[in-house]
């Protein structure tokens, strides 16, 4: 555990389905994973509410049966997006809590919390996750964290990334660096095998975890990283290898029973938890039973499922998976023969099935599986914490060189998207490209921004747009130029000038209407800071409830034992009887008195009594 004064340094790896958090040690010159308060290295991404209290991570997955629609997960599949995406409206449906559509097309969970409805935007919940994660290191650090680097998956793209950095700021996080997943894996890969790394290595990092796919390939030369290509699936992952169980289940289960049970969102819940725990299961294991008392009208859920056949129901996806691995070689213009490892991250990645797929791709290739797969993202994240934090002397010296994830590019004439900043160009970069007048005498230049891989810029995503003025009078086709300049987090800025007068203009793209504002950000933090001292009186009260309850407990034991009852006399013991019987009433009417003081004034009375009679005779 560290000290005070120790230096450390923060990484977070925020999941979809888990998040996990690492620390760079200063003194001890290395990483270690943070477990949770429930001793587990990974805490669910879920958040949720209840007429009385606020739960984040596992207290929140466990109470999914009961609560499901107060309890939202999956804000990473929301967050950057728009209400009206084809992605959001297909998730949508999937979703246990209800998503609207807010301000600007902005989409909003609704959700009951302290008997009010409640609305809040994917940055909200994600920061709650965050708040946990920090929550998580300063119990183990005994300090306060402020600094920290975020990952995020590659194919992210900018209002994504902004909308992450945004949840930090809501958890009153300092996020000096928000970095791709697979890089922060190839940064634990390489600490992992530095002293092996000699000249180049191609490293090809297959990240498989609960709701996303990322696959990339990277160069390791002279400890500097580079990603030269990435693919990715939005949604392939653990939890769409949950539904496929879930849903052949149901078949199962309804032709057995002869019910229908595909209507009941807990009976579901249920048999969606069972069916997780026997995916992992499969992993070790040919062969499980899940057995669910009562799950639908009466009928008990009893069956068998082998590895065998689990495979047979996620074979699909499982292929998809190795298209996915195909096309980053499309991408990378190159051969599969280049790599010399091919690295395991995700949870998802320990399926047998999977690694043979890929194995056979690689053409009987050994898998480096040295990394924990669950670990490594944060592991890697934590490290480049350290790494930006110029107080650290301990840390291995490592240049990371990453690349844009989508081409970048103004909309001309036509509707044409000319890309000046291409999809997998080593990041940080500054392009400037020359676009002319497209009328005699035109004063001013609209400059679009768009994202995307679309020749079409309006089938693009539109990032933001800003005029440049004072263009000096000129036929058609008068230059000026527009220079994209991306940092190394992956965040883009654009200007324009026209050289001969020298007007320029200047736009930091925002997002501006789908990203929160300054203001909106404050809010946030305020309200941020309200759930948390709620959620700390409720912590204290059950604390304070708690001790009490032990304390009474420890009384009624004492006066059941002979030796100390022949030794006090009668006024005593029935003096003890009724101070036991008081605190009793106490914890019986639990709900009636909210403060937790009620509780710790009456237990430091019940001790003062306790010392003062049977503590003299003990
Ligand atoms: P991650 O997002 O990397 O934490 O991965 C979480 C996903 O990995 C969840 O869908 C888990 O169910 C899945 N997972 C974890 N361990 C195993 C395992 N042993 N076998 C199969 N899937 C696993």
């Amino acid at each position: 555990m560290a000290k005070e004064d120790q230096k450390f340094a923060i990484g977070i790896d925020l999941g979809t389905t888990y998040s996990c958090v690492a620390v760079w040690l200063e003194q001890h010159s290395r990483v270690e994973i943070i477990h949770n308060q429930q001793g587990n290295k990974t805490t669910p991404s879920f958040v949720a509410f209840t007429d009385k209290h606020r739960f984040i991570g596992d207290a929140a997955k466990n109470q999914t049966v009961t609560n499901p629609e107060n309890t939202v997960f999956d804000a990473k599949r929301l967050i950057g997006r728009k209400f009206s995406d084809p992605i959001i409206q297909k998730e949508k449906m999937l979703w246990p809590f209800k998503v609207v559509a807010g301000v600007n097309d902005k989409p909003m969970i609704v959700v009951k919390y302290k008997g009010q409805e409640k609305s809040l935007c994917a940055e909200e919940i994600s920061s709650m996750v965050l708040m946990q994660m920090r929550e998580v290191a300063e119990a183990y650090l005994e300090t306060p964290v402020k600094n920290v680097v975020v990952t995020v998956p590659a194919y992210f793209n900018d209002s994504q990334r902004k909308a992450t950095k945004d949840a930090g700021a809501i958890a009153g996080l300092n996020v000096m660096r928000i970095i791709n997943e697979p890089t922060a894996a190839a940064i634990a890969y390489g600490l992992d095998k530095k002293t092996n790394c000699v000249g180049e290595r191609n490293v090809f990092i297959f990240d498989l975890g609960g709701g996303t796919f990322d696959v990339s390939l990277l160069t390791i030369k002279d400890k500097v990283f580079q990603v030269k290509a990435t693919a990715g699936n939005t949604h392939l992952g653990g939890e769409d290898f949950d539904n496929e169980m879930v849903n052949y289940f149901v078949k199962e289960f309804n032709s057995k029973n002869k019910v229908d049970i595909s209507g009941d969102p807990r009976a579901l819940r249920r048999l969606r938890t069972a069916c997780e725990k026997a995916k992992r299961i499969l992993s070790y294991d040919i062969t499980t039973d899940i057995e669910l008392d009562a799950l639908f009208k009466g009928f008990d859920f009893c069956f068998s499922i082998s590895r065998a056949k689990f495979e047979g129901i996620n074979m699909e996806l499982f292929e998809q998976c190795m298209e996915t691995v195909e096309r980053c070689f499309t991408y990378a213009k190159m051969d599969k023969s280049i790599v010399d490892d091919v690295v395991l991250v995700g949870g998802s990645s320990r399926i047998p099935k999977v690694q043979e797929l890929l194995r056979d791709f690689f053409d009987g290739k050994d898998l480096c599986k040295s990394i924990n797969p669950d670990e490594a993202i944060a592991y890697g994240a934590a490290v480049q914490a350290a790494l930006l934090n110029e107080g650290m002397k301990n840390v291995p010296k490592l240049e990371l060189l990453d690349v844009t994830s989508l081409s970048l590019g103004e909309v001309t004439k036509s509707d044409i998207m000319s890309v000046v900043i291409p999809r997998n160009t080593t990041i940080p970069v500054s392009k400037t490209k020359e676009f002319v007048t497209t009328r005699d005498n035109q004063s001013e230049v609209l400059i679009g921004v768009y994202e995307g891989e679309r020749a079409r810029a309006s089938d693009n995503n539109l990032l933001g747009s800003f005029v440049l003025s004072g263009v000096p009078p000129a036929p058609r086709g008068h230059p000026v130029y527009v220079c994209f300049v991306i940092d190394s987090n992956g965040m883009l800025s654009v200007s324009a000038e026209e050289k001969t007068t020298g007007n320029k203009n200047e736009i930091i793209i925002t997002n501006d209407k789908e990203r929160l504002s300054p203001e909106e950000i404050m809010r946030m933090i305020q309200e941020a800071e309200k759930f948390q001292a709620e959620d700390k009186k409720f912590l204290r009260k059950s604390k304070a409830i708690n001790s009490l309850d032990m304390y009474v407990y420890k009384m009624n034991n004492a006066l059941e034992k002979k030796d100390i009852i022949s030794k006090l006399g009668l006024l005593t013991r029935e003096m003890i009887n009724l101070e036991i019987k008081m605190g009793t009433k106490l914890l019986d009417g639990k709900n009636e008195h909210d403060e937790a003081y009620v509780y710790e004034d009456y237990l430091k009375e019940l001790e003062s009594f306790y010392e003062n009679t049977i503590g003299k005779i003990g």
